[in-house]
């Protein structure tokens, strides 16, 4: 066997990878033969064949005598430095403070600001009055990105407030740290303050996003803060919608964390645009609140924060369980313009042969394309708590699945405070049909990681997680698959079954299904043109929930959370091997459209109140009857991987439900 090895060796020296397997296959086929076949005599063979091709990188195994090579994996890629420092561009000042926030849910929902009509409209003030008292022009600096460096500009840090001493009755402001994006505030009254927010980096556009500090408080005034250069023509802010506060003192004392505040909260075009200043349009929010202690340390926020160092912290605890591990392959799928890691990680069960795992179906699921829509993050938190669970319904997905999760394809933009830009100065979700690998690396490399999944396996759901600021609930957009009839209507499923089984705070109405040519560079369209049929990004408001028990209430961490966990329960749904939830969906989705009497197209508000109409009709049964079962559903099954079998099925509070359940294992 060693000559026969000998002579094949000089072989592989010339062979391309393709002539090799051929080649091996041969040359197993001889070994089979030999009586000496064993586990030492492979062995042999892949020490070999890694010293003659001068790599350790390539692995031989055998199936069944077949050699299969494969790439080794690769030990330690992702190695997460113990104190986290983000790489930020390099003029950035940042300062060395350690910005900490306890997770805290609130004991009810905290209700919608009810608008009274008597908010008054700050008289803004004029150029030269005012004092300024909060000034950083980092960002104005450089018209492009050009370097990064490690905690940001060497240089000392330059005093960005005015010089305040504790008796000053003048709030100390801050922002430059991970996520804060304030440029300049000026006192206007004694209480008064209007704040600017830095644009974008390398751009003079997008301000929406906030987060910052402030220090030397009076508990019991009311302040007034006025964010004078927001660039939306409308906000969820003018329906209710109040800001956030956390305070670290009623963090330390009574671990209270991110709350709602807020009273006389407008939002509202500036009067007092230069009229020769160029667009865009300029807008105003305005609210008055009040500091829970003296002399606190208290930050603002448009929506919790959800910075890179996070998700590294997250990253670095699941990938340090030895049992997450086994199932949860985490790697670094290319670095952003400034150098900060993107991460990919791989979630399915470990096990199966190579080639089962090509039989399952794939799903890819990413979020933070837009820095200022840390919702995203929070739903893609909740996502990956769940699926990476003990439950059996985790297990279940990831013995069905392999998800392909990238947790924040923008990270320098969540580091510097953009809301919607990478460092390229351009939103990222318009430009994954891009060919500029170099200039779009997060969006690139996630289409071409989709393209080459989609030659080995089928890539059944692609999801990018949202925040949205100008629509209450969750929802989702979708692409219309025109032509084929067995496809017609079918992309409206999931985001039906999600709005049943998250009834009171999904919204099938604010679902759109359309493939617009504008559109077409966003990771929804780009993935659809790719082929994945049920392509969506899932929007979460900014604000909160207008439909049930949960109306006029703003959503928390944990609503947040959940969602990630409905759409896993929902994937459940919709691919049980028992297709009566996917055809009641249907059914009703194609009896509304009959109903309407229109044939290729239907609008989607129609169908909704044609749907809450059929519902009604439908559920006028008694409702205790509901209730016993979904008792029974709840309590004993608690698991989708036991299925219902129905003589007649019925969505409620979250679950599928039927007048005469019989139990059957899937
Ligand atoms: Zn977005």
């Amino acid at each position: 066997m060693k000559e026969q090895w000998d002579s094949e060796k000089i072989q592989y020296q010339r062979q391309t990878s393709a002539d090799l397997i051929k080649h091996l296959e041969l040359f197993c086929t001889v070994v089979m033969k030999d009586d000496s076949r064993c586990d030492s005599c492979f062995l042999s063979v892949s020490t070999n064949l890694s010293q003659t091709l001068r790599t350790r990188q390539l692995l031989i195994d055998f199936d069944g005598g077949r050699p299969i090579l494969s790439l080794r994996a690769p030990p330690d890629l992702v190695n997460f430095p113990s104190v986290s420092r983000p790489r930020w561009p390099s003029e950035c000042e940042v300062i060395s403070d350690t910005i900490h926030h306890i997770e805290w849910d609130p004991p009810e929902p905290e209700p919608f600001y009810q608008l009274t009509g008597c908010e008054r409209t700050p008289m803004p003030a004029r150029k030269d009055k005012g004092k300024v008292v909060y000034f950083t022009d980092h960002a104005m600096k450089h018209a492009y990105f050009t370097t990064s460096r490690f905690g940001g500009s060497k240089g000392p840090i330059k005093n960005a407030t005015y010089d305040i001493s504790e008796s000053d009755l003048i709030l100390e402001f801050e922002s430059r740290f991970e996520s804060g994006n304030l440029q300049k505030v000026v006192q206007v009254g004694v209480y008064d303050y209007e704040l600017t927010l830095r644009t974008d980096m390398y751009t003079n556009k997008h301000t929406q996003w906030f987060y910052f500090r402030v220090r030397n408080m009076k508990a019991g005034e009311t302040y007034c803060f006025t964010i004078v250069n927001l660039m939306k023509s409308n906000s969820l802010y003018s329906v209710g919608m109040r800001p956030l506060l956390y305070s670290e003192r009623a963090a330390k004392e009574k671990g209270v964390g991110w709350q709602r505040i807020g009273s006389n909260i407008r939002y509202y075009r500036n009067c007092n645009q230069d009229k020769n200043s160029v667009p865009p349009t300029l807008y105003s929010l305005t609210w008055t609140f009040q500091f829970p202690y003296d002399s606190d340390t208290c930050y603002l926020a448009h929506c919790y924060p959800y910075t890179y160092s996070r998700l590294q912290n997250y990253l670095r605890c699941i990938s340090s369980d030895p049992n997450v591990a086994s199932y949860c392959n985490l790697r670094v799928l290319c670095r952003s313009l400034a150098g900060n890691d993107v991460y990919v990680l791989t979630i399915t069960s470990r096990g199966a042969s190579k080639c089962e795992d090509r039989m399952k179906k794939t799903v890819v699921v990413t979020a933070r394309v837009h820095p200022g829509e840390t919702n995203g993050s929070w739903m893609m938190e909740g996502f990956l708590d769940f699926l990476l669970g003990e439950s059996e319904d985790a297990r279940l997905l990831r013995d069905m699945f392999v998800f392909k999760v990238v947790p924040m394809l923008n990270p320098d933009g969540v580091v510097v405070g953009n809301y919607r830009c990478s460092l390229a100065g351009r939103d990222l979700n318009r430009n994954y049909k891009t060919v500029l690998r170099d200039s779009f690396p997060c969006v690139w490399y996630t289409r071409n990681m989709v393209e080459r999944l989609m030659t080995t396996t089928d890539v059944v759901l692609y999801c990018d997680f949202h925040g949205h600021n100008r629509k209450n609930n969750v929802f989702m957009y979708g692409c219309k698959n025109h032509g084929e009839p067995a496809l017609r209507l079918r992309e409206r499923i999931f985001p039906l079954m999600f709005s049943k089984n998250a009834n009171n705070k999904f919204s099938f109405k604010s679902c759109r299904f359309q493939v617009q040519k504008s559109k077409e560079g966003t990771g929804r369209i780009a993935m659809w043109n790719l082929g994945i049929k049920n392509s969506y990004t899932m929007e979460a408001s900014f604000g909160g929930s207008t439909l049930g028990d949960r109306r006029g209430t703003h959503f928390t961490t944990q609503d947040l959370k959940s969602f990630g966990f409905h759409f896993c329960d929902t994937l459940l749904d919709y691919y049980d091997p028992d297709p009566s939830k996917v055809n009641y969906c249907l059914t009703e989705l194609s009896a509304l459209r009959r109903d309407l009497g229109i044939d290729s197209e239907f609008s989607v508000s129609d169908l909704e109140t044609r749907y809450s109409f059929t519902v009604a009709l439908l559920f006028k049964v008694d409702c205790e009857i509901f209730t016993h079962i979904l008792y029974i559903d709840m309590c004993l099954i608690g698991s989708k991987s036991i299925s219902l079998l129905f003589n007649q099925s019925f969505f409620i509070n979250n679950s599928f439900l039927t007048t005469s359940p019989l139990l059957m294992s899937a």
